[in-house]
């Protein structure tokens, strides 16, 4: 018997928008770089089954919850989220706090327990494994569900397919059913009540109610049709402007490399489309893993070797009163730079925001504030208040040049 296939609405929305990208993705393997977008949606996420989980009886205070933000953010640097820079990562951090804070100003007071946070259904049908995970359910009583998505983008706008998709699985999965049974055990058959998207940058709702049988009869059958243009490994790309722009794999597309990407050419041959991952390219041969394993262990140790030289040198220099000496083709040079050490974050960010100093300073980074301390245009007040949250170190930096 067939295996089924696994599927969801983000890969349906994939496979819609390109099926090449959909099979570099899902057929190589091929991860796509961090999007800093994301990675501040699941922070959000994350706190909002925090705040919600219904195994704890009282809801966590504002505090409690910015300090959930604050540990869950903290857990990836800039990078790994996708920020372009940690001035940019904290000004994701900040929006993530200021959406909080209007939050609870808003919500707190009529917070209510939901059905369940966080519901991950796998949900097999007519060959397909449906993998959902759904932020928030609401008992609405007669077996009906409220089912609520958190949108933390830009914009929010009504996505037919994916609230199509929400009912396709609550109104058919066992295990929605059962908690739902849990809850009130006369029911029989589960349905939805209301679907909602909660804009939280805005603190919007969005409400839908449910679908026809026949829009869903019609986004089922279209729903069949991709899993069976998937099986059949019908892939042909489908560029254009917008898509490709922001495609992490133009560089391997034949659209733009005139060829067919094929996985087991020599790897050293095609362009990095990413860093490399441990789920990164399955589809390598094993001797291409291991020339990657050395390349990396080799690299590793050199910046290793790097830095220890450098501190050795620079601990040489410092010792003698050097600010310049030679090799016998390089030369070092060492300047020393007064470097502005934040010693906390977040009183940083609120006295910034109290002293109307974030337009200016856009986050506090040490760049930003040593600026800011330097300053003209800003009062000898504000400039003591920010410096007894920051404290000012020496720091040594070599520079090393041919010696011509
Ligand atoms: S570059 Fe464009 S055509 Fe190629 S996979 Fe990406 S979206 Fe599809």
């Amino acid at each position: 018997m067939a295996k089924n296939l696994s599927f969801s609405y983000s890969k349906m929305g994939m496979y819609k928008e390109c099926p090449q990208k959909y099979k570099f993705r899902y057929v190589h393997m091929l991860p796509e770089k961090p999007k800093y977008y994301f990675a501040f949606g699941s922070a959000l996420h994350a706190v909002m089954e925090f705040i919600f989980n219904p195994a704890r009886p009282q809801f966590p205070t504002l505090p409690q919850a910015l300090d959930f933000f604050d540990s869950t953010w903290s857990k990836t640097s800039f990078e790994q989220k996708g920020y372009s820079s940690a001035e940019k990562e904290l000004e994701g951090y900040a929006e993530g706090r200021r959406i909080l804070e209007s939050y609870y100003a808003k919500n707190a007071a009529h917070f209510e327990h939901p059905l369940c946070v966080e519901t991950k259904s796998t949900l097999e049908i007519d060959g397909l494994n449906l993998i959902s995970i759904l932020d928030r359910m609401d008992y609405l009583g007669d077996g009906k569900i409220k089912i609520l998505d958190y949108k933390t983008g830009k914009t929010v706008q009504r996505e037919p397919d994916q609230l199509y998709m929400y009912q396709k699985v609550v109104e058919n999965s066992p295990v929605i059913k059962s908690i739902v049974q849990a809850k009130d055990p006369a029911v029989k058959n589960v349905r939805v009540g209301e679907l909602s998207f909660y804009h939280l940058p805005t603190l919007t709702e969005m409400k839908f109610e449910r679908a026809g049988d026949k829009e869903i009869f019609n986004f089922w059958q279209n729903v069949l049709q991709i899993a069976d243009h998937i099986r059949a490994g019908k892939f042909d790309p489908t560029p254009g402007e917008n898509q490709c722009r922001w495609c992490d794999y133009r560089n391997l597309c034949p659209v733009f490399t005139g060829k067919d990407y094929c996985p087991s050419e020599d790897a050293n041959s095609l362009p990095a489309p990413f860093p490399a991952t441990p789920n990164a390219p399955q589809t390598l041969k094993k001797t291409e893993q291991d020339v990657l394993s050395e390349n990396i262990d080799r690299l590793g140790e050199l910046y290793t070797e790097i830095s220890r030289l450098e501190k050795e040198i620079i601990s040489g220099m410092e010792k003698n009163h050097f600010s310049r000496h030679f090799g016998k083709h390089f030369k070092a040079e060492l300047t020393a730079t007064d470097k502005v050490e934040i010693t906390d974050t977040k009183k940083t960010v609120l006295l910034l925001q109290e002293l109307g100093l974030l337009t200016k300073a856009s986050a506090p980074t040490k760049t930003t504030i040593a600026r800011l301390l330097t300053d003209d245009s800003v009062a000898a007040d504000d400039k003591a208040k920010l410096q007894k949250l920051v404290h000012i170190v020496k720091e040594s930096q070599l520079k090393i040049d041919p010696s011509l």
